[in-house]
């Protein structure tokens, strides 16, 4: 980093994930992860920020190493939980990992009250991590994931990536507002690769049923991956049907709860291989219900949002080759 800059990670996936260390560590292997948390008590930026304690707590850790004793000694507030965030002043750089592995999906957050209280937003992550740089007084590179997007793209679960992606839009206000304060920032929001092609798709006449379709996966309270979690293959259809009407407010026929059964007991209908899973296989009969339908539950080929705001803006490219944002990054610093 340019000398007399600071730095910061901030994610919903764990701190030590690919994205995140990304920007900060150098590893042969991505899920090395307990040696990229070593790597991280080395560099000792100033915010770190997510999930992932497991891979610095020496009660989990393979080799015991004691790695948030380290961050303590090193200055850093130690973070565990929500309100120890909130209530954090911005005079020490923050270490905070509010869950084992990766914080849950927001729409499973906000129905759990003992979420609620224990693991902050990304947006509240996003507003800390940003005070606490800015309280050091120097240049920062400040890097906000909203890594459960992808997740969720990548098991076709609608209500998981609904929310989070408007978990990501509150953090990017938060980007945006601290922008306008401090004219001098410049604000990037892109994503490294489209994910499984989620689309809202035409249903009823004349495609009139759409938009209230949709509008159920608004007023679903689970992630399809919680729902995922509570069923099991000796379930019977009804049991079955109940704990899908529970998380989703639909209530599927029996044949069709019989296809999300087949799909458990590992006889899974989908004719695409990678969607031959349960979860997949939930969401495509779900779209009967929801129009919200997907192309598969990999990373794509297609063309991804970029945009900025703030200095150096105005030079981005309209299209850009992902890799080219590195040198368009260090530009905007070499100018700065
Ligand atoms: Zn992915």
């Amino acid at each position: 980093m340019k000398h007399g800059w600071v730095g910061g990670l901030v994610t919903t996936a764990t701190v030590t994930h690919a994205t995140p260390a990304g920007f900060l560590a150098q590893s042969d292997k991505r899920d090395d992860e307990e040696g990229i948390a070593t790597q991280y008590l080395e560099r000792a930026i100033q915010v770190y920020l997510g999930g992932g304690y497991r891979f610095f707590d020496p009660a989990l850790r393979s080799d015991k190493k004691d790695l948030l004793s380290g961050f303590r000694e090193k200055g850093y507030a130690v973070l565990r939980s929500r309100d120890e965030l909130l209530s954090q002043k911005s005079d020490k750089p923050l270490f905070g990992t509010f869950s084992e592995s990766h914080i849950p999906y927001t729409v499973d957050h906000l129905n759990d009250p003992a979420l609620l209280r224990s693991i902050p937003t990304l947006a509240e992550m996003t507003t800390a991590a940003l005070t606490r740089l800015e309280h050091t007084g120097q240049g920062f590179l400040l890097q906000v994931e909203g890594a459960k997007i992808d997740h969720a793209a990548h098991v076709n679960d609608a209500p998981g990536l609904v929310r989070d992606q408007i978990a990501f839009d509150d953090a990017i206000g938060v980007a945006l507002r601290f922008q306008a304060e401090h004219p001098d920032t410049l604000v990037v929001v892109t994503t490294d690769h489209g994910n499984s092609n989620p689309g809202l798709f035409g249903q009823g006449d004349g495609y009139g049923d759409s938009d209230k379709l949709f509008s159920k996966v608004g007023r679903m309270s689970r992630s399809y991956s919680a729902i995922s979690g509570d069923w099991y293959a000796d379930m019977t259809i009804g049991e079955l049907t109940s704990l899908i009407h529970d998380g989703t407010g639909i209530e599927l026929s029996a044949s069709e709860a019989g296809l999300v059964l087949d799909a458990i007991r590992s006889h899974g209908p989908n004719p695409y291989t990678y969607q031959n899973a349960a979860i997949p296989t939930l969401a495509s009969i779900l779209a009967n219900h929801t129009a919200v339908s997907w192309g598969g539950t990999s990373h794509t080929g297609d063309y991804v949002t970029l945009t900025a705001q703030g200095p150096g803006a105005s030079s981005l490219p309209s299209l850009l080759i992902n890799t080219d944002l590195n040198a368009f990054y260090r530009k905007c610093m070499a100018r700065a």
